[in-house]
């Protein structure tokens, strides 16, 4: 039977990517009545977390992404979560140690750069071999009695052509010259993504690999591990990437990319998820409007076009629209807002910051009301300020938007910690540093904490508003 699955890192907000290839190995399964399964690829233990794979379980059942098997539910070929299954991993590595087709490697950090530059000097790629990174035995050797930090590594052949059958594209070649002696093993005995992927892919029974195509470069290593495992390797379909409307790949930088997003700005996931559904692909008679189960019954992966789908927030709301209009009964469109606008969860952040500052009920919305909306419709004008030159708030409006760019944390401590410094490093009070801050976040100075506000309007949302307020 055909098994698919989605495997995300929880490293951190659910990405309408994940989604997006959820929802197409999901189709897949079901159109041959086959498993779908959720895995968490939490071997990066630095970047993942508890709550980023909360949020990415919680948004994909959200859309209706249901999995057979998975962290959650369990399933015959559980543990579902990789961090779970450390083990396991370091027996198979070690089994290539064994079988001679992977090798401990000693090198240290600064010979490795030295190698890279050497090799760089020559003018060869920098792909390094086994034959770069061995050792002497003797020197193998003291290094081990010493203790030293060691990684297993996989053997690559030297040169020649690697040939991965894709199911959209057919016969894909990829120079081996170019392929690094992949470390499988790291010094901490966790397993790189390449071999707790191609190991849980195998002990998982999946038959078809659908993931996006910057894993194409990944392909040959993986066709490789299988080989030297003697297993039989899944059929590979390289999905792919979103794009930006610029075609570049679609970036948080550019566009909100995180689900959570098009939740705070209030999209049906029906109408999500057929948009999703309409990203390379669409319905044998071009429809535009369908749901889940349309799409299944009518599921054909070859029907994929393999020109780089844009993700257009307009198209979105346009789409999201017909849903409104079409799909909800008045009473239904109530419950949902309802549900959007004043369920507890959402009412119980912001109700603390209002209720100090109110006399009576209808003071609220005023205060509240861009909780409750997308991008705000603000002038020149609003960012008038005693202190600051108009080229000052702009400055400031920049800086805040390249740093909250990288920032991870997204509490309002970190988040006032962070915009501190910058406001230091500008040499500007903090207080006149925040104004065109508040302006942009909530359309006045006259709100609640910025920051408070920030963080429960998400990351995407803020810089949203904030590239908006820049416009
Ligand atoms: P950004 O460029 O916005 O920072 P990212 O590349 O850092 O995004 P990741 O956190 O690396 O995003 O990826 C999260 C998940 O989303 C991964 O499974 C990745 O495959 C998927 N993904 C990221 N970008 C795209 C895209 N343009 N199209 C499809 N899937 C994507
Ligand atoms: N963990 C990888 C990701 O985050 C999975 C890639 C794959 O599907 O092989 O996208």
């Amino acid at each position: 039977t055909v098994r698919t699955r989605v495997a995300p890192s929880p490293t951190g907000d659910p990405h309408v990517g994940t989604a997006y290839i959820a929802l197409f190995n999901l189709a897949f399964a079901r159109q041959h009545g086959g498993q779908f399964i959720l895995r968490i690829e939490d071997t990066d233990q630095t970047r993942s977390t508890d709550e980023s794979e909360q949020a990415i379980l919680d948004s994909l059942r959200w859309l209706g992404l249901e999995w057979d098997e998975g962290p959650d539910v369990g399933g015959e070929y559980g543990p579902y979560r990789q961090s779970e299954r450390k083990d396991m991993y370091k027996d198979f590595a070690m089994r290539l140690v064994e079988e001679g087709t992977a090798f401990l490697c000693f090198r240290t950090a600064e010979e490795l750069d030295e190698l890279r530059e050497s090799r760089k000097a020559d003018g060869k790629h920098t792909a390094l071999k086994q034959s770069d990174l061995e050792l002497p035995q003797d020197e193998v050797e003291r290094r081990m009695a010493a203790g030293m930090p060691y990684v297993v590594r996989m053997k690559v052949p030297e040169e020649g052509v690697c040939v991965i059958d894709d199911m959209l594209r057919g016969p894909i070649e990829l120079d081996w010259g170019q392929v690094d002696a992949q470390i499988l093993l790291k010094s901490d005995g966790m397993p790189t993504y390449h071999l707790a992927n191609v190991v849980d892919d195998h002990l998982m029974k999946i038959t078809h690999v659908i993931r996006g195509e910057e894993w194409i470069n990944s392909a040959p290593k993986h066709k490789l591990l299988y080989q030297y495992f003697g297993w039989d390797m899944p059929q590979l379909c390289h999905m792919p990437l979103l794009r930006n409307p610029d075609k570049s790949k679609l970036s948080k930088r550019k566009n909100p990319t995180s689900i959570l997003y098009y939740q705070r700005m209030g999209f049906l996931p029906e109408a999500l998820l057929n948009y999703l559904g309409r990203m390379g692909w669409s319905m044998p008679d071009e429809r535009e409007k369908f749901n889940r189960d349309e799409m299944f019954a009518n599921f054909d992966i070859q029907r994929v076009s393999l020109g780089g789908p844009v993700f257009d927030q307009e198209k979105l709301s346009w789409l999201n629209g017909l849903w409104i209009r079409e799909d909800l009964t008045p009473e239904q469109f109530a419950a949902q807002v309802q549900k959007w606008a004043l369920n507890p969860e959402y009412l119980m952040q912001i109700i603390p910051l209002i209720q100090p500052r109110v006399e009576k009920f209808s003071d609220v919305a005023p205060l509240a009301g861009f909780f409750l909306s997308g991008m705000l419709s603000i002038s020149e004008a609003d960012f008038e300020h005693k202190k600051l030159e108009q080229e000052e708030v702009q400055r400031i409006l920049q800086f805040s938007v390249w740093h909250l760019d990288q920032q991870t944390k997204w509490d309002r401590d970190s988040l006032f910690a962070e915009l501190k410094g910058l406001a230091d490093g500008m040499e500007i009070k903090i207080r006149d540093f925040l104004f065109p801050l508040f302006v942009a976040i909530a359309g006045t100075s006259q709100s609640v904490s910025v920051v408070d506000a920030m963080s429960i309007l998400g990351p995407d949302m803020s810089r949203a508003r904030l590239r908006h307020a820049l416009e």
